[in-house]
């Protein structure tokens, strides 16, 4: 056997442990991207197969399994490079690849009759003939005879799997396609230009720059038709699921079941037949969140990544990615086309890619109007140029960026405040829940009595968050419904709010996210301060987002108007967006980040080190730091389910070696003795 030797890594958490691990090649059939179960000191594993080789030092024995469904070995060069990028191991990133476990194929028995059975001489029992003449179609209990008959030659039994279909929310009628615009047909033509260009002209990315509403999903599916037509795969990736069913009715619509669907709704059957689906080639579009860049589809000819500014699509846990860089990754590899697209595109992706601009609306409404409103001198959450805005709305979209009734409670004779046991933050009232809750870590209680400092009743209750307001806005003679991560079905306060006459809509940002409205004429921002007090350099960009994002979501039919209340009307990311000067706006943020050396110019690098043993988070911190000169820190960071923290903070020029520095730093702090009570959490272009 050629390379009878296979270098595996096995799938664990553990940072320490580094593959890869040599095993005794089983067969040929074996290669790279095969899984397996491998024996690993005292335990069984589950291991990805990463490499072939013909010698090794180690005395080395055999897998103990190998398991089903391999993974195509781009992905694999895909987890390697995860890896490194991300500063984690080889196998926390291959494990984001594996297809979707605790499932089986489905299968069912066929049988069929063979030409034996017809012909002449062949003795059967009425109940035999009865029997033939149903098939293909019988029940568990005719199997037996079935068995008897096969036996004997005269009937063919044989699996078939069984796909799991995901329900999709509304197959609609296959429309024929809009006549695309100019504007449309322009963007279409660059798109299909590039992907047909040879390529050696470098990788080809582009930036789908246009307002909510102007047609950037016709072309994506336009540009989709094309890649299919060339015998190429397609994968559109799209924020949060639950708030974006559109996106996919409208792939399934036109595409039919070569689309198959990834998300965490699915159940793992559905999850598993369609990574089979993909993986088999049966299926060549896929749709489906962050998770979803790692689809295992080839041949890629085009990679969308819609709605580029959102937040979902950085990954929380370790490797912390971020799917927009692995889809730029999947593409360069495949030499397929990105496409990334936004209405309020990232500065980031105005830097680096081709911007191809979509400017109206396909309806040809304009943008409505966006009115300031100054808090300065206002009590209260709403202001009395709101309130009278919100009477007289038909239907208003209203944000605010806070979930609960209030926002900490205190003691009106001791001043004290009600606390986290695990985080040092503020418990937030939930009314409707009977508790107080953290909203970092989940901990709960019942709602305070009296002060359990000194035992007073009188306990007052700050700031108001979406669930007060809701009540505060019920007298205005339309139904408020609320839309936050407090409520279980966002699919249905939607449709509500779709299908009412009059009403009003609180919520969080998600209320700002994908759905349309047709007949919205009022949105107001309650808080635009609440994003741009936020000490992250990407305040500016998120508030003039959450704006515009409101702004398109308002006056589709064309009357309707948004108001932004602010203690800073002179704010420029709020001037910029009441203006609808994207580009403005961009110029300015980018020529801020370049002299603040802020990314795209520079890379950030975040290490957060945690322990429930007191000051030994700061004291590996600084040894982090001490390792790493261009470094900040360390910044002691709030208490966090129970364990303290503190950061360091990488700002450097060159990406690729401050990774590397800070990926050894950590290796070496995190193997002292003194810090093995620490968790290390490295983040690289942290969020
Ligand atoms: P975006 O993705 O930029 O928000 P969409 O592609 O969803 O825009 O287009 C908005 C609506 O307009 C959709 O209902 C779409 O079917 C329709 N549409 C898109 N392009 C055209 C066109 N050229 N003519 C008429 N309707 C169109
Ligand atoms: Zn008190
Ligand atoms: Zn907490």
């Amino acid at each position: 056997m050629n390379h009878p030797i296979i270098q595996v890594e096995p799938l664990t958490t553990a940072r320490a442990l580094r593959g890869p691990f040599d095993y005794v090649r089983p067969d040929e059939r074996v290669d790279v991207g095969s899984l397996l179960e491998v024996p690993f000191g005292r335990q069984r594993l589950t291991a990805v197969v990463t490499g072939l080789t013909d010698e090794s030092e180690h005395k080395l024995v055999s897998p103990l399994k190998v398991l089903p469904d391999a993974l195509p070995a781009d992905l694999v060069d895909l987890g390697m490079w995860l890896a490194h990028e991300y500063a984690s191991t080889p196998a926390r990133a291959l494990s984001l690849m594996l297809p979707p476990r605790g499932a089986r194929e489905k299968t069912r028995l066929w049988a069929e009759a063979t030409a034996a059975a017809d012909e002449d001489g062949v003795r059967l029992t009425e109940r035999q003939c009865a029997l033939l003449d149903t098939l293909p179609r019988f029940t568990e209990s005719d199997l037996g005879a079935l068995r008897r008959l096969e036996a004997r030659g005269l009937v063919r039994i044989s699996k078939e799997g069984v796909r799991r279909a995901p329900q999709h929310h509304a197959v609609g009628a296959r429309k024929p396609p809009p006549k695309l615009n100019a504007d449309q047909l322009a963007a279409l033509d660059e798109l299909i230009g590039a992907a047909r260009a040879p390529q050696a002209d470098g990788p080809q990315r582009f930036l789908v720059h246009g307002v909510t509403g102007s047609g950037k999903t016709e072309v994506y599916l336009r540009a989709a038709a094309d890649t299919l037509q060339r015998g190429r795969g397609v994968l559109i990736l799209v924020p949060e699921i639950g708030l974006t069913p559109q996106m996919i009715d409208r792939f399934v619509t036109r595409f039919g079941d070569t689309v198959a669907v990834l998300h965490s709704k699915l159940s793992a059957g559905e999850r598993y037949d369609e990574w089979r689906r993909l993986r088999s080639g049966e299926a060549q579009v896929c749709v489906g969140p962050r998770s979803a860049v790692f689809a295992p589809i080839a041949h890629l000819g085009l990679v969308v990544v819609d709605e580029e500014h959102d937040g979902s699509y950085k990954n929380e846990g370790d490797p912390r990615y971020d799917a927009r860089l692995v889809a730029a990754r999947r593409a360069a590899q495949h030499g397929a086309v990105l496409v990334a697209g936004s209405a309020t595109p990232r500065p980031e992706s105005v830097h680096e890619l081709k911007t191809i601009t979509l400017p109206r609306r396909v309806d040809g409404s304009g943008m409505p109007p966006v009115e300031i409103v100054d808090l300065k001198d206002t009590n209260g959450p709403v202001h009395p140029r709101t309130h009278e805005a919100l009477v007289d709305a038909r239907k208003a979209i209203v944000l605010l960026n806070r979930r609960g009734w209030s926002n900490f409670l205190t003691c009106r004779s001791c001043g004290h405040v009600w606390e986290c046991p695990q985080c040092d933050v503020a418990l937030i009232l939930h009314r409707d829940q009977h508790a107080v809750a953290c909203h970092h870590c989940g901990h709960r209680e019942p709602i305070p009595e009296k002060c359990t400092k000194c035992g007073s009743v009188s306990i007052a209750r700050h700031g108001s968050g979406t669930e007060r307001l809701e009540h505060d806005l019920a007298g205005l003679g339309k139904p408020v419904l609320r839309l936050d991560a407090d409520i279980k079905d966002a699919g249905a306060v939607l449709r509500a709010f779709e299908h009412a006459e009059r009403a009003i809509l609180i919520g969080t940002q998600v209320v700002a996210k994908g759905h349309d409205f047709p007949d919205v004429d009022l949105g107001v921002v309650l808080d635009a301060d609440s994003t741009l007090r936020f000490p992250d350099f990407r305040a500016e960009e998120r508030t003039f987002a959450l704006v515009t994002q409101l702004a398109g979501r308002a006056g589709r039919g064309g009357d309707g108007k948004v108001i932004v209340q602010t203690i800073d009307p002179t704010a420029s990311a709020i001037r910029f967006a009441a203006e609808h000067d994207s580009d403005g706006f961009l110029a300015e943020e980018l020529e801020r980040r370049r002299f603040l050396r802020y990314p795209p110019f520079s890379t950030l690098i975040r290490v957060v080190c945690a322990s429930e043993q007191p000051g030994a988070a700061l004291f590996a911190a600084a040894e982090i730091q001490a390792r790493l000169p261009q470094s900040l820190g360390p910044a002691p960071l709030f208490r966090l389910r129970g364990k303290e923290r503190a950061q360091v903070v990488v700002k450097a020029a060159e990406r690729r070696s401050a990774i590397d520095q800070v990926d050894a730093a950590v290796r070496e702090v995190s193997a002292v003795k003194a810090n093995k009570n620490v968790n290390f959490s490295v983040d690289v272009d942290p969020q």
